[in-house]
């Protein structure tokens, strides 16, 4: 199984905005533009919500079949390590092995020495096509970059052969990611994490990095943007260039976790996409869930009413929902607005105050990263929050496919 050059996972927390979601790559390849999707849910989502990676699988293959879509689509296991991996198995065809945890802990002595064994014949000089400085690899450095990446490589390595034991080995993609850790990776040292995913027989189709600048949940970009430009291409050339000196899958390409609308390093991207004829799978989970939001809010009634409702618990339940995502989220609470003021808002205000528009004054990325970590609050909910999406699906699957179409996939993948 080899995964298309572009490709864009389509996050749905609730499990019902698979055909607009479907719609908008749709209409992305009536654009010319060929793309496919990859439904993703964590092991996290999962267990919030009360779904299971089964129901993932279901949806995607409705929303294709009442699509009609003829090419190929993907269900991801997204972020799973050995403990969570098992029930993803069967329904997933596409593997996001996490294995950030254990970036920075100690690997087998042995393991080290080989993975400078190994590597040996890159100290010195090291020039790799794409990548202007030129680098000097010191065996220290090998030293340094193995006691650090190793043993994730290495956990990967588990991951891998347990699922391609259960599966078989070519009946899935596999990701590795590194994405949810506290440090970016450099170019250096992702040429040689490649190097021993190579060495652990890993066949990974895409890789997902941390990239420098913050990557806060739902909102933009927040970092030096050339500096992620240089990376960002510096990163297309390693990849390139390891493909061939470890014999890595040829389709080997980034997987940008963006945390959704990273809006201000898409013209970077699709620069560099133009430039190098590189590939990508672009993550943008969360926002469909934001777009069920707005989309409630816009319906107006019981739509507008849960939308507020769901504020209001969200700000009562503030420290338990922001916890876990603590690293992601930067939310000022002197801008958030009091749940007495919402109240008052009527379907546009709560819209255009949700709605991630930069140029609208009434935006609130604040509001916006509450809402975001505030699915819980709806999950709560329960049948009264899936009866309004039902109740009001035309509306949200407007805003849904209006939002991955106009907001993500035009300003990467369309000319
Ligand atoms: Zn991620």
């Amino acid at each position: 199984m080899k995964i298309e050059k572009y490709s864009i996972g389509t996050g749905d927390r609730f499990a019902h905005q698979g055909k607009a979601q479907l719609a908008a790559i749709i209409k992305a390849k009536q654009q010319g533009c060929s793309l496919v999707p990859v439904w993703n849910k964590s092991n996290r989502e999962h267990s919030i919500i009360g779904t299971k990676p089964a129901d993932l699988r279901a949806e995607a293959d409705a929303a294709v079949k009442a699509l009609d879509w003829k090419d190929s689509y993907y269900v991801d296991a997204d972020h799973i390590n050995l403990n969570t991996v098992d029930s993803f198995i069967e329904p997933s065809n596409f593997f996001t092995l996490d294995v950030a945890d254990y970036i920075g802990q100690k690997c087998d002595e042995n393991d080290l020495k080989n993975f400078i064994a190994q590597n040996k014949k890159f100290l010195g000089t090291l020039s790799i096509p794409g990548v202007d400085a030129k680098l000097n690899i010191t065996e220290k450095d090998l030293e340094q970059i193995g006691s650090k990446f190793l043993l994730a490589v290495k956990k990967a390595g588990e991951i891998f052969r347990h699922v391609a034991e259960k599966k078989g080995a070519d009946n899935s993609v596999t990701e590795v990611s590194m994405d949810e850790s506290n440090q970016p990776q450099t170019p250096v040292e992702m040429f040689f994490i490649l190097s021993a995913i190579a060495a652990e027989k890993i066949p990974a189709q895409t890789i997902a990095p941390k990239f420098t600048g913050r990557f806060n949940k739902g909102v933009d970009y927040v970092g030096d943007v050339a500096q992620f430009e240089k990376e960002f291409n510096e990163d297309i050339a390693v990849i390139n260039f390891s493909i061939k000196q470890f014999g890595l899958p040829a389709n080997l390409k980034l997987s940008v976790h963006s945390g959704s609308d990273k809006f201000s390093i898409y013209q970077p991207i699709k620069r560099a996409l133009k430039k190098t004829g590189a590939g990508i799978h672009l993550k943008t989970a969360g926002t469909t869930w934001l777009e069920e939001v707005i989309g409630l809010a816009i319906a107006g009634g019981e739509g507008l009413t849960i939308a507020k409702e769901v504020y209001k618990q969200a700000l009562e339940h503030f420290d338990e929902l922001c916890g876990p995502y603590a690293t992601v989220i930067d939310i000022n609470p002197a801008k958030l607005p009091t749940s007495d003021e919402v109240a008052k808002w009527d379907s546009e205000k709560y819209a255009k105050t949700l709605r991630h528009d930069l140029d609208c004054p009434d935006y609130n990325p604040n509001f916006r990263q509450l809402i975001h970590v505030g699915y819980k609050i709806a999950a709560n909910m329960g049948a009264r929050y899936i009866n309004a999406l039902e109740k009001f699906e035309t509306t949200i699957a407007q805003t849904v496919t209006e939002n991955i179409y106009d907001r993500h996939i035009k300003r990467i993948f369309i000319d």
